[in-house]
């Protein structure tokens, strides 16, 4: 058969292939059949205002339930998604289902501005579906274009050619904010910063570890945020574990910031445990609209 087929050439070829390489394989294989039977999850991380730590939105982030490996990182399959491009399906997943999440929170609780952050990587900006793929997120889930924060990351404004810079222009026009993740581990040149349209900056956690530090570890952190400030960009914070860097950050001009410190990842029902109490609905459960005064 096919299958026995499929084994000996396996196993042929086997003992001379990379150790690394067939792990390679059998974690694409896993990782396509993941997307199929829509094994993943997604996480929340609380994003909040500086200093006093209440939530103003949050970051998805993905998680994958292993049947043997636990609850799997992103570290270590994203970079082979997006290798292999099984990103694409698995990104169109994640936003439609943090849409849907967020839409739904800020429907309960009208009034409470909260957004929605979500991970691109350059596979998925690079992708001419992608545009389409968040309009249709949008418009499927009923949020608020300006309540969706796209994280792309710095490779992405590198990328010579026009494609980078229409697509984030498109982007830009369905109403949502874009941040550019990591600022400052990639080489984007500050010129190309300033001719796209660009919101948020992201402090990677290693300046924000560097802030406490001293006046030299603590320079890239200030530099962003001067740079920022400059170009009236909003910046946050990742990665705070301590209250000092808080602090420090605050007294820098930092007002939105991320961290355990404030909150791990948690799933859709924890993270709703800090969130404003729903406001009841004004329709009785027998559908009769209660009348007031
Ligand atoms: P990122 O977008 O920079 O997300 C921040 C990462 O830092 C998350 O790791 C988060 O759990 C972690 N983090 C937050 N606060 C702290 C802290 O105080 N201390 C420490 N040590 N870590 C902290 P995570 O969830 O493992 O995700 C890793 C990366 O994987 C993300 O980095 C992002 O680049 C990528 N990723 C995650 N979800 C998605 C997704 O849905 N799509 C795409 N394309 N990439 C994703
Ligand atoms: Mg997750
Ligand atoms: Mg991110
Ligand atoms: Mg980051």
């Amino acid at each position: 058969t096919a299958k026995q087929e499929g084994k000996d050439r396996y196993n042929f070829y086997a003992p001379s292939m990379h150790a690394g390489l067939i792990k390679r394989l059998d974690l694409t294989a896993e990782l396509r059949t993941a997307i199929d039977r829509r094994d993943f999850q997604v996480h929340y991380q609380p994003i909040v205002n500086l200093p006093d730590g209440s939530l103003r939105g949050v970051e998805a982030l993905v998680r994958w339930p292993h049947r043997t490996r636990g609850l799997v990182s992103p570290v270590e399959f994203i970079p082979l998604a997006e290798d292999t491009g099984l990103i694409v399906p698995l990104g169109a997943d994640v936003l439609a289902e943090a849409c849907a999440q967020v839409a739904q929170w800020r429907r309960e609780r009208p009034g409470f501005d909260m957004t929605v952050s979500v991970n691109l990587s350059p596979r998925q900006v690079n992708d001419p579906g992608v545009v389409r793929l968040v309009r249709d997120a949008l418009t499927a889930t009923d949020l608020e274009p300006r309540a969706l924060c796209l994280e792309i990351t710095e490779s992405v404004l590198t990328e010579d050619g026009q494609i980078a810079v229409e697509r984030l222009i498109a982007l830009k026009e369905l109403g949502v904010r874009l941040a550019v993740d990591d600022f400052g581990t990639g080489y984007s040149s500050l010129s190309r910063l300033n001719q796209l349209p660009i919101d948020i900056l992201k402090i990677p956690k290693p300046f924000v570890d560097g802030v406490t530090e001293g006046p030299t570890a603590s320079a890239l952190a200030r530099a962003i945020l001067e740079l920022s400030s400059a170009l009236e960009l909003a910046v946050v914070a990742e990665g705070i574990e301590h209250p000092e860097q808080a602090e420090v950050l605050y007294n820098l001009g930092c007002r939105l910031a991320q961290g355990y410190h404030f909150g791990r990842p948690a799933t859709a029902a924890d993270l709703e445990r800090r969130l404003p109490e729903p406001v009841k609905s004004v329709v009785a459960a027998g559908g009769e609209p209660l009348t007031s005064l």
